[in-house]
């Protein structure tokens, strides 16, 4: 498929359809799992791997490189005034364990591509763009999402890095300090609306919507914020045959409940509330014995505050109930409580005026999924597609 990139009132130029199609067949060999999957966490052998063909694309592309302190990969392209702020666009190319070959890796290589394409047909921008790639996106490794446009957009401070292990028990400092990178400059390369004029980003979409309705592109509007806790519900092991059912405090059924309730819930909430409980451990898990103790984790997001405020409010007073009719107790730990952000309505009509000038359909939709982009709303206008 041939992509257009459209510059400039009437200059049209067609991205490199092969080149772009090489590229992600180089980067998706580093990682490549047997079932077709990627696997390539943060920092690992695999995504230095990634990390290096990157940087080498960046150097054929005459972009000028630079590695900032958490590891971001920064590739600018001067403009013809460079003393304006840049334009930035990128993603990441870290992964899941048996991830997608497209999964922030689109990003990277579009914003790769528009560069090439410039570079062939000799464009100019005014300002500069800069390319990023950046690291940590995924919590696979460290436990902690999107961590390098956490620390571009100074949304973290040194102190929350330092202590991030991995499963292995090696630390993020010790990972940079091995690539010769130091936390202490951390606020060096923190971006505000000065430096920097606008943040793109193209990513999938990570949920079946524009498939179900064939449409080519989302142009997102919104996107979703989490609220997150765990559960843990006490009750009482017993014997599964000789405990009559009126004396049981099974936790597990407290669980069900629970499960069940946050569906209902979040099915009759706001116009975007979803909910999740997407794990579930069980204790003793044994046949014939009454689960004594579960705990379960709850995953609540939306794109309106108030809508996510209220049904984290009802489901909290349920649990009570629930508790007090089965004779369970329960102990709510929080995780997080995040704020949903606004992306830049000025861009989406940009993106949605060329997306028609293009003969491309479109959708402006909210992402229930957190990505980079989440991090430049508050700073800079910010588009996602
Ligand atoms: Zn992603």
């Amino acid at each position: 498929m041939n992509l257009p990139v459209l510059v400039k009132h009437k200059i049209e130029a067609n991205v490199n359809s092969d080149r772009f199609q090489e590229n992600f067949c180089s980067i998706a060999q580093f990682g490549i799992q047997q079932n077709g999957g990627v696997t390539r966490l943060a920092f690992s052998k695999e995504d230095m791997d990634a990390r290096n063909f990157l940087i080498e694309a960046m150097r054929s592309a005459r972009l000028q490189v630079t590695i900032d302190p958490i590891g971001n990969i920064r590739g600018r392209r001067a403009g013809t005034e460079p003393n304006l702020a840049p334009v930035m666009i990128g993603s990441h190319l870290d992964t899941v364990p048996d991830g997608g070959h497209y999964d922030g890796v689109v990003g990277v290589l579009a914003a790769l591509e528009v560069i090439s394409t410039f570079n062939d047909l000799e464009i100019e921008t005014q300002r500069s763009i800069e390319i990023v790639n950046f690291c940590a996106e995924e919590s696979s490794r460290f436990g902690m999402a999107t961590i390098g446009s956490k620390a571009i957009t100074g949304k973290i401070k040194q102190s929350d890095l330092t202590a991030l292990i991995d499963n292995d028990g090696e630390s993020l400092h010790s990972v940079l300090t091995k690539m010769g990178q130091s936390l202490d400059d951390l606020s060096s390369s923190t971006l505000d609306d000065s430096s920097l004029h606008a943040y793109l980003e193209l990513h999938i979409e990570q949920g079946p919507v524009l498939e179900n309705k064939g449409v080519n592109i989302g142009i997102v509007t919104d996107i979703a914020a989490p609220t997150r806790f765990k559960v843990k519900i006490t009750g009482r092991s017993d014997h599964s045959g000789n405990t009559p059912m009126d004396m049981r405090r099974d936790a597990l059924a407290g669980a069900a409940e629970i499960v069940l309730t946050v569906e209902q819930l979040t099915t009759n909430g706001g116009e975007n509330t979803v909910g999740t409980v997407g794990e579930l451990t069980v204790h003793p898990s044994a046949m014939n014995v009454i689960p004594g103790q579960v705990e379960l984790s709850v995953d609540i997001r939306d794109t309106n505050l108030s809508d996510k405020n209220k049904v984290v409010q009802q489901l909290k007073k349920r649990l009570e109930t629930i508790a007090k009719t089965r004779q369970l107790e329960m102990v709510i730990t929080p995780i997080c409580d995040d704020t949903p952000v606004k992306l830049s309505g000025q861009i989406v009509s940009k993106l949605s005026h060329h997306a028609t000038k293009l003969g491309l359909s479109y959708l402006t939709m909210p992402s229930g999924a957190g990505h980079d982009a989440m991090h430049f709303a508050t700073i800079v206008p910010t588009g996602l597609i």
